[in-house]
């Protein structure tokens, strides 16, 4: 007898993945430049050269110190290299004890989860959401609940987050820059919340950590900066990854950052310890701990995005369709012109253009369209965007 819950996360394919998939038998009948695909968070931007150039050193050094096991929570030179990165910029004082190297993300987000989950807790997260927040909450067999959109400016409806907040609540889990609505959360939004949480900790004696999930803090346009969450925050676990900012995705490579300022940060960082040893994720792979190691300060140059944003932003809203401007990440977040996301983004097919319905980010009512692709494929798809909204007028 197998897991039935597990056959179901294996079985059932994300409606992004099914899109995509059908982009790839689609392209083989029409051809790749007919397809306007943008279904995936797949950076176009490539990997910086100075990656290249890690690695190749890299390579020329003792493969049994490069292949073999890093201690479990990562190689404590790399960890001390990115804390004293973190301090340069963050004006904060991390060493390598702070830092736990992980593949991404998905298990910095996973790990944290299960680090401060008991049976029954809850998490809560704010809408529009990455749906595989779902999951991860599911297995560490706690609960989520999500806070509404705030369809104004999607920043967070503070009212309803208010009335969630339980002493059950164990976490708050945020994004910013927003997967899928590319909007960054304001300082008065942080502060507002990071007050919020003091408060509830407060008057429910408990300790509500705040998981923030960062894997496009770097991806962030019109000069903005995003603010610094454990500076306002003293329970914050951030969740960081080079997924986007190196484009490295298919690498796995990023990690938790645990303040000494969180409640009994000694037993956390255990914890985080503890829940990576239980989950298997352990010693992240040692060659991109090194390379990243020696990119720590490096920025990529994100010009190629931004310019794809202002293209179809300004193309979009032009032709009649109402999108939230995104200050970040690579993702535009369009209201369906008809209530059903999903059969608009059904309707969007017959003009080859493969947009996400957004049913599944908690926030129903929208597509979300990743701008990660060529500068051309933009340009070719706005025809068929025009085209699409006709339809409607
Ligand atoms: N969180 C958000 C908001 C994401 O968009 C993604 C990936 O698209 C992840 C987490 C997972 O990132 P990683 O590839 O680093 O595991």
């Amino acid at each position: 007898m197998l897991n039935e819950q597990m056959f179901e996360y294996g079985s059932k394919s994300s409606v992004i993945r099914e899109l995509f998939a059908y982009g790839l038998e689609r392209k083989k009948i029409v051809g790749e430049d007919k397809v306007y695909d943008f279904s995936l968070g797949n950076p176009s931007i490539p990997a910086p050269m100075e990656v290249k150039k890690a690695l190749m050193e890299l390579l020329e050094e003792p493969a049994e110190a490069l292949h073999g096991y890093s201690p479990a929570s990562g190689d404590p030179e790399v960890r001390k290299t990115l804390a004293e990165s973190l301090n340069r910029r963050f004006g904060t004082s991390y060493t390598e004890d702070n830092l736990y190297m992980t593949v991404g993300a998905a298990a910095s987000l996973r790990i944290s989860i299960q680090a401060i989950a008991n049976p029954e807790d809850e998490f809560i997260t704010v809408a529009p959401f990455f749906p595989e927040y779902s999951v991860w909450v599911a297995d560490a067999q706690a609960r989520l609940l999500v806070t509404p959109a705030d369809t104004k400016n999607f920043q967070i409806h503070f009212d309803s987050l208010k009335q969630m907040i339980t002493p059950k609540t164990k976490g708050i889990i945020i994004n910013s820059p927003n997967n899928p609505s590319g909007v960054v959360y304001s300082e008065e939004t942080i502060q507002r919340l990071a007050l919020l949480l003091e408060q509830k900790q407060r008057e429910y004696q408990t300790t509500i950590y705040l998981i923030t999930d960062e894997p496009y803090r770097e991806i962030v346009y019109d000069n903005l900066s995003v603010p610094y969450v454990p500076r306002y925050y003293n329970n914050t676990i951030l969740c960081y990854s080079y997924s986007k900012s190196l484009s490295l995705p298919g690498e796995r490579i990023g990690y938790i950052l645990t303040p000494d300022e969180a409640d009994d940060a000694a037993r956390l960082k255990a914890a985080i310890a503890g829940a990576g040893r239980a989950l298997g994720y352990v010693c992240a792979p040692v060659l991109f701990q090194k390379a990243i190691a020696r990119c720590a300060d490096l920025k990529t140059n994100i010009s190629a995005y931004e310019k794809n944003r202002d293209l179809l932003y300004h193309g979009l809203t032009s032709l009649g369709y109402e999108c939230v401007r995104p200050q970040g990440a690579f993702y535009l977040f369009v209201k369906s012109p008809e209530p059903d996301a999903g059969a608009f983004s059904e309707r969007a097919k017959k003009y080859d253009l493969l947009i996400v319905p957004s049913d599944s980010f908690g926030c129903p009512g929208y597509v979300r369209i990743s701008y990660c692709v060529a500068e051309k494929t933009i340009k070719d798809a706005l025809p068929a965007f025009a085209s699409l909204i006709k339809e409607y007028q």
